[in-house]
């Protein structure tokens, strides 16, 4: 590229709000919504980040192609102070109508889950008591899962959220949530159940709701309360 294409390229992502740029590919030619900028994943959230400073860096998101086929950004939901933030991978259907997370069928077992378990364990805690988000922000088409360079782009918001609410503790809803969060090798089987790091912020791994859906798999549900147990008391003790 020659210096006047390499300053073309900057000011175009300029122009769509990304300052910080490597190992970028160049703008391409023809569409002005497909745009493949791989950004660095932030080691340190801007200063004074909060939950609304995000949403608006967010804008009306063009950083990738998932931006073509979705309806609503979904953001996040509940309590923004919460000691307990829940990761999923991104939103389905229900959620990029309506524009918040896990409020289709993966949604209610997850309210379920939380809700049940706490109620078992006599702890008062409510969904709306806790912060639930997703790796990506917009629906992958037809629910596939999200690409790394989505995961990518995408992340650097959720890693904003994770720093600007602090939790006590993460809880990673599937192996996408798991991917996007842990430098790990190891399955979802080997991994759940487990205490992990994000940062300094301890992170327990559980299967995915919509896993859970899936196939009556009596054994999952059951490692599922397991886990949710122990990170509830984690959490709430
Ligand atoms: N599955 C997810 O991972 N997230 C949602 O918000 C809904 C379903």
């Amino acid at each position: 590229m020659t210096p006047e294409q390499v300053r073309d390229y900057l000011q175009y992502y300029r122009d769509l709000g990304i300052e910080t740029i490597y190992r970028a590919a160049p703008p391409p030619a023809s569409s002005a919504t497909t745009v493949m900028a791989p950004i660095p994943l932030l080691e340190i959230a801007p200063q004074g980040d909060t939950l609304a400073k995000i949403r608006e860096d967010i804008g009306d998101c063009k950083r990738c192609r998932l931006c073509e086929t979705r309806n609503k950004i979904v953001f996040g939901s509940g309590n923004e102070t919460s000691p307990l933030v829940f990761v999923g991978e991104g939103p389905g259907a229900d959620e990029d109508e309506q524009g918040l997370p896990f409020v289709g069928r993966a949604g209610q077992l997850l309210t379920q889950m939380i809700e049940n378990t706490a109620a078992k364990e006599g702890m008062q805690l409510k969904r709306a008591d806790v912060y639930i988000c997703n790796v990506v922000k917009c629906r992958p088409p037809d629910n596939r899962t999200p690409q790394p360079d989505e995961m990518e782009i995408c992340g650097q918001f959720l890693f904003r959220q994770l720093t600007a609410i602090k939790p006590k503790a993460i809880c990673v809803l599937g192996a996408t949530a798991m991917k996007a969060l842990l430098n790990t090798k190891e399955g979802i089987t080997k991994s759940r159940g487990q205490w992990h790091k994000w940062r300094d912020i301890p992170v327990m791994i559980t299967y995915h709701p919509s896993y859970l859906l899936r196939q009556y798999n009596a054994q999952a549900k059951r490692e599922a309360w397991e886990d949710l147990k122990t990170l509830l008391h984690f959490v709430y003790d």
